[in-house]
């Protein structure tokens, strides 16, 4: 069995997960974003690169680009708002999709 680490120093995931451990596909009837109703939006000017958004989605539909930015995958976000929940400085907005 592999030897994953149970706690990480705060610092560390930005080396240690420099790739998803799984990717979003297709379903049944092909891309899920279409079950949203609700996008985040993320503001570059407030985002500080802190990551936290690309750790917690748990669709791996935030996009970590080599500087630390990141932006959505809209083809598979659900809009579950974890996103903008955990991020620190408020740089994620929900806005409503569906009328
Ligand atoms: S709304 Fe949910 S699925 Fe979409 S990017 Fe944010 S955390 Fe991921
Ligand atoms: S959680 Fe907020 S500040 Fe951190 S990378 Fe994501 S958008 Fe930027």
């Amino acid at each position: 069995m592999a030897d994953y680490p149970t706690s990480l120093p705060i610092e560390e995931p930005r080396t240690l997960f420099k790739a998803p451990l799984s990717m979003p596909s297709p379903g049944a009837s092909g891309v899920t974003g279409f079950w949203r109703t609700m996008k985040p939006v993320i503001n570059e000017d407030k985002c500080i690169k802190c990551i936290l958004c690309w750790l917690y989605c748990p669709e791996d539909t935030i996009i970590r680009r080599d500087d630390d930015s990141v932006y959505v995958d809209y083809e598979y976000c659900k809009g579950c708002g974890i996103c903008a929940d955990v991020c620190p400085v408020n740089a994620i907005e929900m806005v409503r999709e569906v009328v």
